[in-house]
Parts: structure tokens; sequence; C-alpha cells
């Protein structure tokens, strides 16, 4: 990214060190790539390391929102998330703070086992409000809702694939099985009452990482309560994870066999995500899916 400039910088490390108690100033910053929606960067005074992420002003919720789920995965003491430390505004920049963690370790020595085992740790971590959570947050950067609500049918439908549906539609989407689709939905959940699981809510590979000591993380959270199912379909989007995951995650939480048939309802989600958010041939792939579930 940019350099953060003087004012910017300073403001920044100001933040910092009160939130921290300890004074610090920007002496070195690298830029970090990887992202697909901010801009990030690796800053330090040579004694402390911290990852910063920035954005437009008008991009401060998305980033209160990430420091909030980020703080209750945290607490939830399960699996390891980078510790948010701050967020704010500063010279038409919205930016947020965490722990810098050294990513890019091997997957050897049961890395992804752990990540299985702890993933489902978190999962057990359940809200008593229903599905949703205390505030709307973003997946991407599309508005994500989670007014809290205590059947699973309507959260999906409502709070999730019906705003996909609206955007999509106003963007020119063309998905002329939507309306059959939606009304299969008691249908395709049916008696499935899952437990309001804390989720990551955006578990592609891409926010999966091992640290160099070994330890597995998540990473860039779109945090709510709801199916875990939903979670563990998205580790299938994009590449799947490696086996031992799927595995581990059984030993702790174990996999329904009717998973097989809702994980492309859930990931269906996500695909209209990415045409609301890029276009293109993820119409063609929601309108395959939509098939696919209907069949
Ligand atoms: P975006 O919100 O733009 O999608 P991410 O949160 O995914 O950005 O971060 C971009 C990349 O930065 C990640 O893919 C990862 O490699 C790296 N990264 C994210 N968080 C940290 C962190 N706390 N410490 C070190 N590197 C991180």
């Amino acid at each position: 990214m940019a350099p953060l400039n003087g004012p910017v910088a300073e403001q920044i490390a100001k933040h910092i060190s009160e939130v921290t108690n300890a004074p610090f100033q920007i002496e070195t910053q690298q830029s970090v790539s990887g992202g697909c929606i901010n801009q990030a960067a690796k800053v330090s005074d040579r004694k402390r390391t911290f990852f910063i992420k920035t954005n437009h002003a008008t991009q401060l919720a998305m980033f209160e929102a990430e420091r909030d789920g980020l703080q209750e995965m945290y607490d939830s003491r399960s699996i390891r998330v980078p510790q948010p430390l701050c967020c704010g505004v500063t010279h038409s920049l919205s930016y947020i703070v965490m722990e810098w963690l050294e990513l890019g370790g091997g997957c050897s020595g049961g890395a992804w086992r752990r990540m299985g085992e702890q993933l489902a740790a978190m999962h057990k971590a359940t809200s008593t409000q229903g599905y949703g959570w205390h505030r709307d947050n973003t997946i991407g950067s599309t508005p994500q809702q989670n007014q809290w609500c205590e059947d699973w049918v309507e959260f999906w439908r409502d709070r999730r694939l019906g705003p996909q549906f609206s955007l999509a539609h106003a963007k020119g989407g063309y998905f002329p099985r939507r309306d059959e689709l939606m009304n299969a939905i008691p249908r395709l959940i049916g008696a499935h009452t899952p437990m309001a699981s804390l989720l990551h809510g955006d578990l592609w590979s891409g926010n999966a990482a091992i640290t160099v000591e070994g330890e597995p993380v998540i990473l860039d959270p779109a945090t709510y309560y709801g199916d875990p199912e939903s979670d563990l379909a998205m580790t299938e989007l994009f590449g799947r994870f490696p086996h031992e995951f799927y595995q581990a995650y059984d030993s702790v939480l174990p996999i329904a066999t009717a998973y097989r048939q809702r994980k492309v309802l859930y990931n269906l989600y996500h695909i209209l995500n990415h045409y609301n958010l890029f276009g293109g041939s993820y119409e063609s792939q929601a309108n395959s899916m939509i098939a696919q579930i209907l069949s």
C-alpha cells in the first residue's frame, strides 16, 4: 500500500501507544499483499510489530465489526486469531490495528489436524439469542445482516440469500429459478435445527494460515452465530482444506451425512456475493448451483 505518511502514521502510532499503554512510533513499514478489500502493512518500532489495514474513512464500521468479531473469537479461547487492538479514522482513512502474526508455516506436524479440532471447539461456543449477531458486518465489502432470528430457515432465507439475490438483481443478474429456490428452503433445510455456533463466516483457504511456529490461525472474519456447517462448506469452496482437517473436525463435532446436500445451499451465498463483488461467470456458477440444489 501507499506508505502511511507523516500525520496518518503519527495518529495511528499515538492510538497504539494509548491502547497498549506504552510509547510506540512507526519506524519501519512494509506493505502486505494478499487481501481482497483493504490495503495492509506491517509496522514496527523494531521492538513491537503490528498489522494495520486501511481503507476510506467511510469504511470505519467495517473495521469496527472486524475488531468485534476478532475479539469474540479471541475470547472463545479455541483457535488463534490476531488479537485486535484498535480502529479509528484519521485524515480521511479508516484503519484497524491488530497483533502481527508471522504466517507461512508449513503443514507438517499436525497443524491442519489442530485447525480442525480448534475450529470445532470454536463452533461449540454458542449463542443463547439465536442466529445472528449484535451488529451487522460485511462479507468482503458487501453488507451482511445479522439481526437475531430464532429460526434458521428464516435466517438463511431472509438475512443471507435474500439480500444477496436483491443486490444481484439490482446489478442485472438473471437467476430464473430464484423464487423456486427461495420457496424450497424450508424443505431443503427441513428438520435441521443447528446449534447457533460462533462462526468465522468467510472461511475460504485465503483466510486460514499456519504460523511459523506451526499454530493454526484464522483471519479476516465475517463473524455471526449460525450453522457450523456453513463454515465447513466454505472451507470446500475455493480449494478444499487438507483431509486431516475434516477428520479432526469430525472427531470433535461429528459431521452429519446430510451436510453434503446443505453444503451447496450454504455456498450459494458466497457465490452470489462473488457475483455482487466481481460479476462475470459467478452468475452462471450460481445458476448451476441452484439447479443442483433443486434437482
Ligand atoms: P482484506 O481485508 O483486504 O481481505 P486480509 O485480512 O485478508 O485483508 O489480510 C491480507 C493478508 O495479510 C492475509 O492474506 C494474510 O496473509 C496477511 N495477514 C492478515 N492478518 C495478518 C496478521 N494479523 N499478521 C500478519 N499477516 C496478516
